[in-house]
């Protein structure tokens, strides 16, 4: 892996890629700054090594050019306080006050640009913009994680730019490692559980498991078009009909693979989506009409959590129900607590990005589980086995060729 550590960045400009996608409440102040946070290592390596830093990010999802609701301004203040560090700010990311301040930028200093999307060029991939960027720094840094499976501008086009003064910061390097661990030569078993709405979403990242997997759990309202499938009736549950003939196929390739497909038995059903609405308990294949799964119930929660805590190494990415309403969070929370008890058994457990990641802060367990990955979308891709362009494109024409 290329990291930072093998490195030394005395008196280089060093444009660094990072994820500054902070949500900003009405009043533009930060209402969780753990990416800001989690990207200071990678800033202060290269302060102290005598560097300075030009750090470029998106924002939010601009769809007309500069909105005063996404600029990076508002974090400024912020970047200093938790870097120590003196911090400016260029209101454009291109352009020639950008590259008379990144100039003029000092060792021990560091230089925010405005955000990246401002520009259509930058989701586009656009090799000029791509090239305008490059010229702000003379050594290239990809710390962004979430965007990894991105081919933005910033990401990966530019890399090209550098030749081999390129690498991956501690966040990327950490992410991979992690990912790699479960992926490369896992402890057994290895469980993997996968929730969430959407199977659609899910199923490359299914079948893709199943090389590798001993165990693969299936709850959240994904597991009711594998239900329905096989002949149940799921009232008015999430369902993905048109997908019905793949959860048949997934089936089949786990009793080829020698993989054992887990199921939810049952469901606490609701007669609305509301936290307030009725609710009871039944099995997955009878689910009356007007009531819909909700949850899974105590049978699927006792044998997931079996299977999970009698597992070395755990991957899971998405809830098994509505975690958000408490009245359909048990499931969510009894798995995380069996994650959360591999890890204190010595086993490793990954938590995917996204909701999975929010369920295990909402439970208070986030320190008790091996990592939490910050990128939701991008590891979902690592694990289907698809070759992320931020990653590919460090490495290209670099000394670990
Ligand atoms: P995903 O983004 O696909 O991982 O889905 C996460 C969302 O799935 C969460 O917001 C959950 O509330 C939702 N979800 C989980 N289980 C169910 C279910 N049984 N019915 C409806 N939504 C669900």
């Amino acid at each position: 892996m290329l990291t930072i550590n093998q490195y030394n960045f005395k008196g280089e400009k060093v444009l660094i890629r990072v994820d500054f996608n902070v949500p900003l409440d009405a009043q533009f102040q930060i209402t969780d700054d753990s990416r800001i946070t989690a990207t200071v290592p990678t800033i202060q390596k290269i302060l102290n090594d005598g560097g300075s830093c030009v750090l470029m990010s998106h924002l939010g999802r601009p769809k007309e050019g500069p909105t005063e609701k996404y600029s990076l301004k508002h974090i400024v203040s912020r970047v200093a306080e938790l870097t120590r560090a003196k911090v400016l700010f260029a209101d454009d990311c291109i352009g020639e006050q950008a590259k008379e301040m990144s100039q003029n930028l000092q060792a021990g200093e560091i230089l925010l640009l405005e955000n990246l999307r401002f520009y259509k060029e930058e989701e586009k991939g656009n090799v000029e913009f791509a090239e305008k960027l490059s010229k702000l720094g003379t050594f290239y840094v990809n710390d962004a994680f979430g965007t990894a499976h991105r081919a933005h501008a910033s990401t990966a086009v530019i890399a090209q730019f550098f030749n081999s003064k390129k690498c991956f910061g501690y966040v990327m390097t950490n992410e991979l490692e992690n990912a790699q661990k479960v992926l490369n030569n896992p402890q057994r078993p290895f469980t993997a559980i996968v929730g969430g709405a959407k199977v659609s979403d899910k199923l490359l990242i299914i079948e893709n498991l199943m090389n590798i997997a001993d165990n693969i759990i299936v709850g959240g309202g994904m597991a009711y078009t594998f239900a329905k499938a096989l002949g149940g009736n799921i009232g008015n549950s999430l369902c993905e009909d048109e997908r019905m003939p793949l959860t048949l196929e997934l089936i089949e390739k786990a009793k080829q693979k020698g993989v054992q497909l887990l199921l939810p038995q049952d469901s606490k059903i609701a007669d609305k989506f509301d936290n307030q609405a009725q609710t009871s308990f039944c099995n997955n294949n009878e689910i009356p009409n007007g009531y819909m799964g909700l949850d899974i119930g105590p049978n699927a929660i006792e044998t997931f959590c079996k299977v999970i805590e009698a597992s070395k190494t755990v991957l899971w990415n998405g809830p098994m129900g509505v975690f958000e309403m408490s009245s359909f969070e048990n499931g969510t929370k009894a798995v995380a607590n069996s994650v959360a008890h591999v890890a204190q058994n010595g086993g490793f457990s990954l938590i995917g990005g996204g909701d999975s990641a929010a369920a295990i802060h909402q439970f208070g367990l986030a320190d008790q589980v091996s990592y939490v990955s910050t990128g939701g979308g991008a590891l979902l891709e690592y694990f289907e086995g698809k070759e992320l362009p931020g990653v590919a494109a460090i490495l290209q024409n670099s000394a670990e060729q």
